[in-house]
């Protein structure tokens, strides 16, 4: 089986910050490896824009050493070249007049239109003015925004009403690439396209559900703009919260932006607020030859969490009962992120109890080795009766699709190509990110008011001892953190 790839429509992309980190490390490799798969159509083009002052072929330069860094495998030196050519570069002040001109005169207007905002959040409203005051703000092109979308539901509706001065909300594309994830978007096929798994998916049947995000590093170079968010903000507000509407959502009647974002945002508005006990925050302690979070922080006095684990009640039909449980830090045991749905025991045991206990659970990998596993028990082969053995059922995509086919596109460069199809189900709404800050803030203020210091907890450990509690009290655990 090998999967198709079509090109989409012509496109000119206007990448602001196309000289940053994040330009350099995902978005123009990820537009290279669509160029190379044949899904960038030959008259598509590129345009950096930034600070710095370079001309085309001095961008061709340093795009190709970012390329040539970042996409260690399967480079085509030919392609790089072929690929280079669709690059230009026009240097650009977001809050002055500079560039804007010759921007303007670049920009074609009968190819698709898109403008990534790959710079500070401080930068999106100047931009979105001056694209509309240089007439590039039509009804056809697209915005694209990074996170972070705000730090709270005021700066977030701020956010929402600058932008839809000048964009319609169907050409906003705000990214949370969590959702390009070919393993995220595999959990709704594998959801939706099955007669398996739906019936089974409530809190008749599901005992608990685990949310991991762990990381390996500290906050390094990044420690001035984490200390001032924290976990909350930087993880689970957005990426965590994505995947648990996800799991949680009821069938959209159909696979289009509107249907999945709505059944997303009933998710977010059913979130319970979350008891003060239900909450474990962390701070790494240093170790050997590695600074603690506060070091890092460079803030003696930090209160802000590099660790937090939550337990999530969603008050609905089908999910009463069956609690969430969230962990996500920096500085862990391993760098891992799944999902896992734990079912319920079966209800009687016809083994006895020598077969000991045992429970299907579905596991959903989106770092690293992307794949799905459900866990099974059957009989351990051989003589000596009936004992019982648990065993993985794997849906890893390699296998699926045969050694012929192309790998799986990572999540950036599937997302980009979305915004040129001009889809947006992989995108959050404006709505769904108020509404998922309306639960977070008074979350946060609890924490400011009540003066909370973090625990701390060892580098790469699995966070706090109290994290543990967290389910030891309800008679769980959680599952390892282990690559
Ligand atoms: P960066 O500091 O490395 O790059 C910023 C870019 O913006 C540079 O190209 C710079 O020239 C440009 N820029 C700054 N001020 C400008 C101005 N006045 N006019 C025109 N251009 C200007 O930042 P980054 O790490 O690439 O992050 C960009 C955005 O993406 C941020 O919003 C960040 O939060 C978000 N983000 C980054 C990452 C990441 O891995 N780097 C991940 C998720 C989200």
């Amino acid at each position: 089986m090998v999967s198709r790839v079509i090109p989409v429509d012509p496109f000119d992309l206007v990448i602001f910050g196309g000289t940053g980190d994040l330009a350099r490390r995902k978005i123009l490799p990820g537009l290279y490896r669509r160029f190379c798969s044949g899904q960038m159509p030959p008259e598509a083009r590129v345009i950096g824009a930034a600070r710095a002052d370079h001309d085309d072929q001095g961008y061709r330069d340093f795009v190709r050493d970012s390329i040539l860094e970042f996409t260690p495998d399967g480079r085509d030196e030919d392609g790089l070249e072929r690929f280079l050519e669709h690059l230009h570069y026009v240097a650009i002040d977001a809050t002055g007049d500079g560039g804007w001109e010759k921007l303007a005169e670049l920009v074609r207007d009968d190819v698709v239109k898109a403008f990534y905002f790959s710079v500070g959040p401080s930068l999106f409203g100047a931009l979105a003015e001056r694209l509309y005051a240089h007439g590039l703000a039509d009804r056809d092109s697209r915005i694209v925004v990074e996170k972070p979308f705000g730090r709270d539901l005021a700066t977030a509706r701020d956010l929402n009403a600058t932008l839809a001065e000048h964009f319609d909300e169907t050409q906003i594309y705000r990214i949370d690439h969590y959702l390009g994830k070919e393993t995220v978007q595999n959990l709704m096929a594998v959801r939706f396209a099955n007669v398996l798994f739906e019936p089974l998916w409530n809190s008749q049947y599901v005992d608990h559900i685990q949310i991991t995000v762990a990381e390996t590093v500290g906050v390094g170079g990044r420690g001035a703009y984490y200390d001032k968010a924290g976990a909350m903000r930087d993880m689970v507000q957005n990426h965590l919260m994505q995947l648990l509407c996800l799991i949680a959502m009821e069938p959209p009647a159909r696979f289009s932006p509107d249907s999945v974002r709505d059944e997303k945002l009933k998710v977010i508005r059913a979130l319970d607020p979350v008891e003060p006990h239900h909450i474990v925050r962390g701070q790494y302690d240093g170790a050997e030859g590695k600074n603690s979070y506060r070091e890092d922080a460079e803030n003696p006095r930090s209160l802000t969490e590099s660790f937090l684990a939550m337990k999530i009640n969603v008050s609905n039909w089908r999910w009463a009962g069956t609690p969430f449980y969230l962990r996500t830090g920096k500085r862990l045991k391993a760098r891992t992120s799944e999902i896992a749905v734990i079912f319920k025991d079966a209800p009687h045991s016809i083994f006895g109890s020598e077969a000991g206990t045992h429970r299907n659970i579905l596991t959903i990998r989106l770092q690293p080795n992307e794949g799905i596993t459900l866990g099974v028990t059957i009989k351990e082969p051989g003589q000596g009766g009936m004992r019982l053995v648990d065993v993985p059922l794997d849906m890893s995509f390699a296998d699926a699709l045969g050694p012929d086919a192309e790998d799986p596109p990572e999540a950036y460069e599937r997302l980009i190509m979305d915004v040129i199809r001009g889809d947006q189900t992989l995108f959050m709404r404006g709505d769904e990110v108020e509404a998922a800050w309306a639960w977070t803030d008074p979350i946060i203020e609890g924490w400011t008011t009540r003066g909370e210091a973090p625990k701390l907890y060892d580098s790469g450990s699995a966070g706090p001892e109290d994290a543990q509690m967290l389910m030891h009290r309800a008679g769980r655990r959680w599952r390892e953190i282990k690559v």
